[in-house]
């Protein structure tokens, strides 16, 4: 039996979905595009739209459906959004000319990472891709962002820089060379990590390392890498042109927006992992979504998008270098001196566009002509700003305003060229102003003035025939006519030609009629050919200057976040931190920049800081629950991480010495899904901690050991706490918060370590908290009472006031039974514990 015959239609979709079996197949259909399959049956159901069927052959039926072509946008980010990606399949060429069956090609793959479209792209916040090449000892590791034209590359060392990277990133899609069983592994176990982000594996080819370095020296038109540092970087080269190589498979155009690739450099910066950006919130809040919640959401005040995401990554990637830090700091200072520099940059910079994304746009041929006066618009205000960065005597801003150049000549082409208000899609007019171009002005005026011709041409008829019924009229069908009754036919000229009879009228045409309406006719499309040759001339002009621009937005980010941080030092009363070289904090009233906002300045009650790895490196912090121990460590980590952006702290006074890192274990948080208990994750972190901190680093640790048996917790809490403060004269400047305040009498056998408490006031039944960190020890729990604040009831609260007394004073079970036998063990246990062991940690 012969197979049946396919619709030559359906032939061309299963060509094309061959090539594409990881997408779901937009196919063109008309004013549609038709899902056919498997593809129908997934997108149907996410989508929530009709599944149908179309014949595929004889008995042979094939799920379908369709969405409207214009709402398409929509549905394709949601599926992406989803974690599927799409393939667009258009039609290539025009199906009035066509032969046969109108030829299409998928003209674009929409992936979580590229998805571009205005309503699923959030201005302050970058949308990266990585790839990640791993191989047993080191990894290759690349980012770009095709709506900004960022690319950076770098070979690490370790899984966890690779893990701390694709964090900071805030990561939407990794792609991995196919390698089999390798990639899956690593694949599932950065999944765990990432849970929300969508991970690709590709052709192993594309990252093989001579077609890596062509990919990229092809792109960049160079010899080498060499110019870019990246030469000799075997597997970031591989990461970053097996990037390119996917970036340019599915955005089909040239990207000639990417114009350079940056080194990453993990050395000159302050090293946050994961865990620490997440605990201290500073991107975004562990608890809610309200952006004031967040480090970022309290600081960030910047005019424009560019600013906004470079924001983040100085937030996420501090300094380390004393002299970097105070440069940021003498532009800040100025800003606050000169406040009126300060609000004229801030109001110059509002009225810059996003110039990242509009050059992403326009040199991927997604721009429209709006873009381009966005574009021209951004240039004055642009050498207002180089203007006011130059005046000041400050060596970072004299930098920046070296690095603007205002272009005053393209400035100048694209408002001629451009209609002040233009319209919105590209290649249906309306895009080029009058008076620019000879010829289309005479185009448009032919077509302006075609009714005034037609009013004309039934008066001259009219006049010449004698017959005052004649109308000349259009329709789609014949074009334009001249009507006369059926009574005046008999009186028409030999010249009119009869082309329709009507019921009561009949219909003519003349030569001149004809010729006419050809040029009118062909005067529209020859409108649209004319305007998008010259839109497209500009856009090459702008294209043409695109690394310079580039730089531009840059140095306009730079200078946004400068003199942000100059804003919220003024509004927040923060003070400039003294920055040096030393191994000491000292922070004099220092207050946490996000629950200041939260509670009111007025009320958050500041509270110094002393930390010294050389004499006062550990601080322990006892007190009750609720007192502020949590908030008063997170808010020294946060302080010291922000000094090291640059940007002033919410202190009276401050030196912070240079961190090389902050690590923090923080709160207990369980990952089931890894099948991991609270405890073990929490012995995880400290590991790690402990493996990794040097004596330069700053450690925040909060309840160590809470998460198993009091006993075994304290023993553990005891044992780190000696680990850190070890037998040599210097080890990381430490907070530890505790609620073991059997831990309090280790202050006597390691002399760096310092016992401080949170203040509380009992007033009779009550407890107030005082929130206020002085020197020395706290023996005693509140937890009764703060459950009592939280509303737990009476007899609860009563029979736990008595067990609480009985176990104080008799050593009794709850029970009332006594537990001195089992306790006794445990007991020396803890003593034997006492001496700190001879250990050489930090050498
Ligand atoms: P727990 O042991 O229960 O975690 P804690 O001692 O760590 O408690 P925090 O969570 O830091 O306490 O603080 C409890 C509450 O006290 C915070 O939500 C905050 O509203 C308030 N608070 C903390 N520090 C201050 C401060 N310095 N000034 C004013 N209020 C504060």
């Amino acid at each position: 039996m012969s197979t049946p015959k396919l619709t030559p239609m359906l032939q061309q979709f299963l060509e094309i979905k061959k090539n594409h079996t990881d997408c779901i197949l937009f196919f063109r259909m008309g004013d549609f595009y038709e899902m056919f399959g498997d593809d129908a049956v997934i997108a149907s159901k996410l989508l929530d739209i009709t599944l149908t069927s179309r014949q595929k052959s004889e008995g042979n039926k094939l799920p379908m459906c369709g969405v409207p072509h214009h709402a398409a946008e929509n549905y394709i980010a949601k599926l992406v959004k989803l974690g599927h990606k799409v393939a667009i399949c258009d039609q290539v060429e025009d199906p009035k000319t066509a032969k046969g069956i109108v030829r299409r090609e998928v003209v674009q793959i929409v992936t979580p990472g590229t998805l571009a479209s205005q309503n699923a792209l959030e201005a302050k916040t970058n949308q990266y891709i990585a790839a990640i090449v791993p191989t047993s000892d080191r990894f290759g590791l690349a980012f770009v962002d095709s709506t900004t034209g960022e690319f950076s590359a770098a070979e690490l060392e370790t899984k966890a820089e690779v893990v701390q990277q694709l964090w900071a990133h805030q990561i939407k899609e990794v792609i991995i060379p196919d390698r089999e069983g390798e990639s899956t592994a690593f694949v599932t176990e950065l999944k765990k990590l990432f849970s929300e982000t969508f991970f690709f594996i590709q052709p192993e080819y594309h990252f093989a390392h001579s077609y890596a370095l062509s990919t990229l020296t092809n792109h960049f038109a160079t010899a080498s890498l060499h110019g870019f540092g990246l030469q000799e970087k075997k597997l970031a080269v591989q990461a970053a042109g097996g990037l390119l190589s996917y970036l340019t498979e599915t955005q089909k155009n040239a990207l000639r927006h990417i114009t350079s690739l940056r080194q990453i450099r993990l050395s000159d910066a302050l090293v946050l992992d994961q865990n620490t950006l997440s605990s201290l919130e500073i991107l975004s809040s562990l608890r809610t979504t309200r952006k004031e919640a967040s480090l970022l959401g309290v600081l960030d005040h910047t005019q424009t998008a560019m600013g906004g995401r470079l924001l983040k990554k100085i937030l996420t990637r501090p300094l380390i270098d004393v002299e970097a830090i105070t440069k940021r700091q003498d532009a800040i200072s100025y800003f606050i001196q000169k406040e009126t520099a300060l609000a004229s940059v801030r109001e110059q910079l509002h009225t810059i566009n996003d110039l990242e994304r509009l050059l992403a746009r326009l040199s991927t041929g997604k721009g429209n002509a709006i873009d381009l006066n966005a574009l021209a618009n951004s240039f004055t205000p642009m050498e207002t700003l180089r203007q006011l960065a130059l005046q000041s005597n400050v060596e970072l801003l004299h930098t920046l305003s070296e690095k603007i150049t205002p272009l005053p000549e393209l400035q100048q082409a694209i408002t001629t060229a451009i209609k002040p208000e233009p319209a919105a899609v590209t290649g249906k007019g309306n895009m080029i102003a009058d008076g620019y171009n000879g010829d289309l002005d005479e185009l448009r005026s032919m077509q302006n003035n075609s009714k005034e011709w037609v009013r004309n041409l039934q008066l001259q008829e009219r006049e010449t025939t004698g017959i005052n019924s004649l109308k000349v009229g259009y329709n789609g069908v014949f074009g334009y006519y001249i009507e006369v009754s059926a009574a005046s036919s008999s009186s028409v000229p030999d010249h009119y030609i009869r082309k329709q009879t009507l019921a009561n009228a009949e219909r003519f045409i003349t030569p001149e009629l004809k010729e006419y309406e050809a040029k009118i006719l062909g005067a529209e499309e020859r409108i649209i050919t004319l305007e998008n040759q010259l839109f497209q001339s500009v856009v090459d002009q702008v294209l043409g200057q695109l690394p310079q621009i580039q730089e531009n937005a840059e140095a306009l980010a730079y200078i946004d976040v400068l003199s942000n941080f100059a804003f919220i030092a003024q509004r927040y009363r923060y003070i400039r931190p003294e920055i040096n070289d030393d191994k000491r904090i000292e922070i004099i009233e220092g207050r946490h920049p996000v629950v200041e906002q939260a509670l009111g300045t007025l009320n958050f009650i500041p509270n110094d800081t002393v930390l010294d790895s050389t004499s006062e490196q550990i601080m322990m912090i006892t007190g009750p629950n609720m007192a502020g121990k949590s908030t008063y460590i997170r808010q020294v980590a946060l302080l010291t991480l922000l000094a090291q952006t640059g940007s002033f702290i919410p202190a009276k006074s401050a030196t912070i010495g240079i961190v090389d890192r902050i690590f923090t274990r923080i709160g207990a948080s369980d990952n089931v899904a890894e099948g991991q208990s609270t405890f073990m994750v929490e012995m995880f972190e400290t590991a790690n901690i402990l493996n990794n901190c040097t004596d330069r680093s700053l450690l925040i640790l909060d309840e160590i050991g809470r998460g198993t048996s009091t006993v075994d917790g304290l023993s553990i809490a005891w044992a780190i706490l000696e680990y850190l403060h070890g037998v040599q004269d210097q080890g990381p400047r430490t907070l530890f918060a505790t609620h073991y305040h059997e831990l309090i009498q280790l202050a006597d056998q390691l002399p760096r370590l310092k016992n401080y408490n949170v203040m509380v006031k009992e007033e009779g039944n009550d407890v107030i908290f005082l929130h206020k960190i002085t020197l020395g020890g706290l023996d005693k729990s509140y937890g009764i009472h703060v459950a009592r604040l939280a509303g737990v009831p009476k007899e609860v609260l009563e029979r736990a006031k008595q067990i609480l007394v009985n176990l104080e004073e008799s050593e009794l079970t709850p029970e009332g039974n006594v537990r001195q036998a089992r306790r006794q063990p445990e007991r020396d246990k803890l003593k034997q514990l006492a001496p700190p062991p001879q250990m050489d940690l930090f050498g």
